[in-house]
């Protein structure tokens, strides 16, 4: 059996309903609805410490995403949160200058 990439609202809950609530705002209902199924790939690993980007496709990064790609930028009260949507996949999370994100543990 394939190991599951776990589910980024198991993982980092506040992030999903925040995500969920600013796409909402800016009239992103399909993507809002994508968010809540967000599965978390890894993290961005450049090792800055104001990034706390998570990759949720395995997209390879570095790579250029192609002609399906948009840049969704939301307004969170704190820091920045930009998606990478391509073909309306939500495939990575940019998460910066924004206070550190509690981690759930995963009970397996
Ligand atoms: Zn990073």
């Amino acid at each position: 059996m394939e190991q599951e990439h776990p589910l980024v609202r198991d993982v980092f809950p506040e992030l999903i309903s925040e995500l969920m609530a600013l796409l909402e705002d800016e009239g992103e209902r399909e993507l809002s609805i994508c968010a809540w199924d967000l599965r978390l790939f890894g993290e961005c690993g450049c090792g800055d410490d104001f990034c706390q980007s998570i990759r949720t496709s395995d997209h390879p990064q570095g790579q250029p995403y192609g002609a399906g790609h948009r840049c969704v930028p939301l307004s969170p009260s704190t820091g920045m949160l930009i998606l990478d949507v391509v073909d309306h996949r939500i495939v990575y999370v940019e998460v910066l200058q924004r206070p550190t994100m509690r981690r759930q543990d995963l009970k397996s």
